[in-house]
């Protein structure tokens, strides 16, 4: 079985939304990087998501230092839309239109009068919509009482946004190998020494990231994830065509769905959170629950067909968080545990990523609450 010997690359697992932005962050400071996909690039959790960049509209309660690490990124997003773009001449959708959060009864009102208080409360900007406004902005949408805007959120294509990663990737030389489902991490007395591949072969290298999505923690010989530290929450994804004359230009959230307009005139309806592990299953009760509730907020939706179903898996770990920088396996670095916010965490992970590979980033309290020594299994 054939060896590779790249000592002088950094090598990195998984070509999701991390691992190539990574990437490229890497190569465009010069350096060497080879990615390993067990798949194809971009077709993981990346290729099911929405693409919301929801930093009000999906706020949760007592999630502070994520909160300033999602506003890092949407502070960043444009200026890395751009740059991507240039570089890659792959147009990311990428918009800049509030998300309407809507009420359809005096109880969704008053939860999201409370989520109002809060996000108001740690300085993002929401405000209501009374019913008059709802019609003339949003005449399509029935069945709700009162809504509210969510300025600073955007939104972009995943799908796209990871075919612009790969060609900017290509365009900086990053060496990249599909159908390469790494087994596990190599180490010994001397330390790291790269990776073994489910066919057999092996990689060396010195310096190496997780960034394997949901799948990071069944890769064997990383220290931090020998137990179930990331796991994969599934999510149902319906795809509609919302014809030449899309029913809603702008995303729409209730309790229980979402919507997400594309460019090309496909409307996204999500999305499930379900504890399934792998299967990949869609299912009858969760497409009848989606339809139901975006049939009910955009009736416009009865005539349009179905293209597709799909379902992906959110890298969640144990506290929610993102697992960002050096393993306590010398020269092992882990990127993964994105869970719901992966696309809105792009950038600045990339830039992170980057910096702790170069050596740039190393006791930055700031990005203290996402190391991965908080699940060190040895002091
Ligand atoms: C239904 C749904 C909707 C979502 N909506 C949004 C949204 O609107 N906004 C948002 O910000 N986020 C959203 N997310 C979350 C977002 O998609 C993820 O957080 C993000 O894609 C994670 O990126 P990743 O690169 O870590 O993982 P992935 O995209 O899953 O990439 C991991 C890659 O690693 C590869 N891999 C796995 N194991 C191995 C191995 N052993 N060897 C080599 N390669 C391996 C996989 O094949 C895969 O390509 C959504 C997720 C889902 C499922």
């Amino acid at each position: 079985m054939k060896s590779l010997h790249m000592l002088d690359h950094v090598l990195i697992i998984g070509g999701g939304v991390v691992g190539l932005t990574t990437a490229w962050e890497l190569a465009r400071r010069d350096r060497k990087v080879c990615i390993v996909e067990a798949g194809t690039f971009g077709q993981g959790a990346t290729a099911a998501a929405g693409g919301m960049l929801g930093l009000t509209a999906e706020v949760h309660f007592g999630e502070g230092d994520l909160l300033a690490f999602q506003k890092k990124n949407v502070e960043i997003y444009e200026e890395y839309v751009n740059q991507l773009q240039t570089a890659s001449d792959t147009d990311v959708d990428y918009r800049n239109q509030p998300t309407l959060v809507v009420a359809r009864d005096r109880d969704d009102e008053e939860a999201l009068q409370r989520v109002v208080d809060y996000q108001t409360g740690v300085g993002l900007r929401a405000h209501w919509l009374g019913a008059d406004e709802i019609k003339a902005r949003h005449p399509s949408l029935r069945n709700v009482v009162r809504a509210v805007a969510c300025p600073d959120d955007h939104r972009l294509d995943p799908a796209a946004l990871a075919r612009a990663l790969i060609v900017a990737c290509r365009r900086r030389g990053v060496k990249m190998m599909e159908d390469s489902a790494v087994l596990r991490v190599m180490s010994d007395e001397r330390g790291l020494r790269g990776v073994v591949l489910e066919d057999g072969r092996r990689i060396y290298a010195n310096q190496i990231i997780v960034a394997a999505g949901a799948r990071s923690a069944t890769i064997e010989g990383i220290p931090e994830l020998s137990g179930p530290v990331v796991r994969p929450v599934r999510g149902q994804i319906i795809v509609v065509d919302g014809g030449e004359q899309p029913p809603i230009d702008t995303v729409i959230r209730s309790p229980d769905v979402y919507l997400v307009p594309r460019r090309d005139g496909r409307i996204f309806i999500g999305s499930t959170m379900e504890e399934k592990g792998f299967s990949r299953e869609v299912t009858v009760g969760a497409v009848r629950t989606l339809l139901e509730e975006a049939w009910t907020i955009v009736p416009d939706l009865d005539e349009r067909p179905i293209i597709e179903l799909r379902c992906g898996f959110r890298p969640v770990s144990l506290d929610g968080r993102p697992i960002l920088g050096p393993s306590q396996l010398s020269g092992l670095f882990l990127a993964c545990g994105h869970g719901r916010h992966g696309i809105l965490l792009a950038p600045m992970t990339g830039r992170i990523m980057a910096r702790y590979l170069c050596g740039e980033q190393e006791g930055d309290p700031e990005f203290e609450a996402f190391t991965p020594r908080r699940f060190a299994t040895t002091p």
